[in-house]
């Protein structure tokens, strides 16, 4: 299994170093955590939030799921990993911060433009379909876009689209709206893409995303 080898060698390079150089950081996190920023991510092996904005255990509550989707408080019945984790990042950790950090690139978002898998049996892609009917309205808008215009790249518009869609569906959710009202949160669209390095945040006065600004040397 040289692949679980990998891992455990892993660990053992965080346990000797890491671990043991940030020892006073562990002791004060194993009384806590107290994160201020939630980040719903993507599940894709190439974009760890982590490590895209430098931070450190204990800074970020991080959700991962494909494709970075939120979806709408109606369709949420008995269990549900994303309302468990808003109710906690909203009512126990009280954090400042939504962050639905999307990346281009997106192997769900492909999926949902161009649905391969039909009418799929459990474990040959139903739950694959049935997750990314949720981004339907978006990709329905995408689609009539690129029929206007044929310039539009309908997986990069997908993309940002599906990031709008996700901060939509957060505000049907009562209890994130009400700490957004109050000022206690601020629910913000980013969107990275590891062929360039670029993040970009969306601007909620014009719609767009815009690059964040970086001094690069050379
Ligand atoms: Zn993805």
């Amino acid at each position: 299994m040289p692949k679980l080898q990998s891992l455990i060698d892993g660990y053992r390079r965080f346990r000797t170093g890491p671990y043991q150089e940030q020892r006073l950081r562990f002791d004060r996190l194993a009384q806590g955590q107290s994160p201020k920023v939630m980040v719903i991510a993507c599940s894709d092996s190439r974009v760890d939030p982590s490590r895209v904005f430098d931070t450190e255990p204990g800074e970020m509550f991080v959700m991962r799921n494909i494709a970075n989707l939120v979806p709408p408080i109606r369709a949420i019945e008995g269990q549900s990993s994303v309302a468990a984790g808003l109710e906690y990042a909203i009512l126990v950790l009280k954090v400042h911060y939504i962050v639905v950090f999307g990346h281009a690139r997106c192997g769900g978002i492909k999926a949902a433009l161009s649905p391969k898998f039909g009418t799929a049996a459990p474990g040959e892609g139903l739950y694959i379909d049935r997750w990314m009917e949720m981004i339907e309205p978006a990709r329905r808008q995408v689609l009539s876009a690129c029929a206007l215009s044929p310039d539009v790249d309908a997986e990069r518009a997908l993309e940002q689209s599906g990031i709008r869609l996700s901060l939509d569906n957060l505000r049907s959710y009562p209890f994130v709206v009400n700490a957004e009202k109050a000022g206690a949160v601020k629910l913000v669209g980013a969107i990275f893409d590891i062929a360039d390095g670029c993040l970009k945040l969306l601007d909620s006065a014009t719609g767009q995303f815009v690059p964040v600004t970086v001094e690069l040397d050379g």
